[in-house]
């Protein structure tokens, strides 16, 4: 096992990877900007380093200084949390030729599943069923036109190195083809520094029902059941369970072996989610993402099962701890992200949290960075906490999430709790029944 991991991440999971460091007895590394000297998890942390100032380009981005203080602290592994630097192939690559280990899959399998368009064709050759859409890249309005027609509308425009929902448009007919090219292939280059976009079919009432997988990179992998992530504004999530409310128990176990199997077949490594649209009874695989994601509570309060110990195991080089008999699902489990926004507007509202009062009891877990007295910077994501309810079945995941909500007192900024204590009563949401823009209609009617 390792003797010191960095933690190249800030915030609530930041923490989080600290609390399972600190349960095997490693000692953790924070790195931090100069925005974030106050934060928890500079504070908790064994050791710490300035990386930098506030823009991330200049700290948790920055390769050669994240390099730097592995080398000052003398860590031998980095886990790099989700968003900044979790995907980047590259960094992976760069800790490896430092004798560093970096607590994620391989470069390659980065690489591959940073693609989209790669990710989509591997998919498909592991016998993952995919979102119909064209065959690689798409260039020209003409050959837009042919897939479009081919496929028939709506179609949806998508950049290859797509992430966080940015750089996707949809073509309703062929009138519109031309204008959501240019602007998908704009929105893309300015957001990831490549225009290359692809074609899928926009299906008009799927759920997301995404897989949690674990491999140990020797050709062993299970599954760990599904999380379903429809309740989504602007194709970013909100909120997330598990069990999915759409699926029963042989639904589950067959997407969940086919995905297994495929990822035995690519000797997958650490943890990563295979994200799928799900109408009318089938699944459409839509991309892999390489590492943690925000939603894995909710996996760890089905099944009992730590992820980030196991990536930490697997890292070191152990193989898999568990079997997939060994894997049993118990009860239900929500999940609600706490911004620092307007619950109408979702402006951000950064500033000095003056009240920090979480809810507590049996089947609770709140993850979080922040505690009373801290600013939240203006600098990054809103993202300050995470709600996540435990219940012997749906309803009274429900019932707990209600009374959790009515017990959570954050003064001083304005959060989105308010709306979480507005889903949790709709009709449609306590009876499961909900796609992917349910959220957005909800939303719109309030106005
Ligand atoms: P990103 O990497 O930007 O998160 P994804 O491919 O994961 O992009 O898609 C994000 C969300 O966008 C999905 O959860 C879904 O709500 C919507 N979406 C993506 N592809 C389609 C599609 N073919 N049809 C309808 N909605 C889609």
């Amino acid at each position: 096992m390792f003797d010191k991991v960095l933690i190249a991440n800030r915030g609530e999971i930041a923490l989080r990877i600290q609390r399972a460091c600190k349960e095997l007895g490693i000692a953790t590394v924070a790195v931090h900007s100069t925005a974030d000297a106050d934060a928890m998890h500079v504070r908790l942390a064994d050791e710490s380093v300035c990386i930098g100032p506030p823009p991330a380009s200049e700290s948790y981005l920055n390769i050669p200084r994240l390099l730097a203080a592995c080398e000052i602290t003398g860590a031998d592994a980095v886990h790099p949390g989700y968003g900044f630097l979790s995907e980047n192939a590259r960094f992976a690559e760069i800790l490896e030729e430092h004798q560093i280990t970096f607590i994620g899959p391989t470069s390659e399998h980065i690489r591959i599943m940073g693609d989209k368009i790669e990710a989509k064709e591997t998919a498909k050759r592991l016998g993952i069923p995919v979102v119909p859409g064209s065959d690689g890249a798409v260039t020209t309005e003409a050959e837009a036109l042919a897939v479009a027609k081919a496929m028939g509308y709506p179609v949806l425009i998508k950049a290859a190195s797509g992430g966080g929902g940015r750089g996707m448009k949809v073509a309703r007919s062929e009138a519109e083809i031309g204008s959501a090219l240019s602007t998908a292939r704009a929105e893309a280059k300015a957001a990831f520094g490549d225009d290359s976009v692809y074609i899928e079919k926009y299906l008009q009432k799927p759920r997301h029902i995404e897989i949690q997988v674990f491999g140990d990179g020797r050709g062993n992998a299970v599954h760990l059941g599904e999380r379903d992530c429809s309740l989504q504004r602007r194709h970013q999530k909100v909120w997330e369970e598990a069990p999915s409310p759409a699926l029963n128990d042989a639904q589950r176990q067959k997407i969940g072996s086919t995905v297994a199997a495929a990822m035995q077949k690519l000797k997958y490594r650490g943890a990563g989610t295979v994200e799928f649209l799900y109408e009318d009874g089938e699944f459409y695989f839509i991309e892999m993402n390489t590492r943690l994601q925000v939603e894995h509570p909710v996996t760890e309060a089905i099944t009992g099962i730590d992820l980030v110990l196991e990536q930490l195991r697997v890292a070191s080089g152990s193989p898999l701890s568990m079997r997939q008999e060994d894997i049993t699902f118990s009860g239900h489990a929500i999940e609600c992200r706490i911004n620092a926004e307007n619950p109408k507007t979702f402006r951000p509202s950064p500033g000095k949290i003056t009240y920090w009062h979480p809810p507590g009891g049996l089947g609770v877990r709140v993850d979080s960075g922040v505690y009373q007295g801290y600013r939240i910077p203006p600098n990054y994501d809103s993202l300050i906490g995470k709600l996540i309810v435990h219940g012997k079945n749906r309803n009274e995941c429900l019932m707990r999430l209600r009374r959790c909500l009515s017990e959570f007192v954050i003064d001083g900024v304005e959060t989105t709790t308010p709306l979480f204590s507005e889903l949790v009563r709709q009709p449609d949401i306590v009876n499961g029944i909900y796609d992917i823009h349910w959220l957005e209609r909800f939303l719109g009617k309030q106005d």
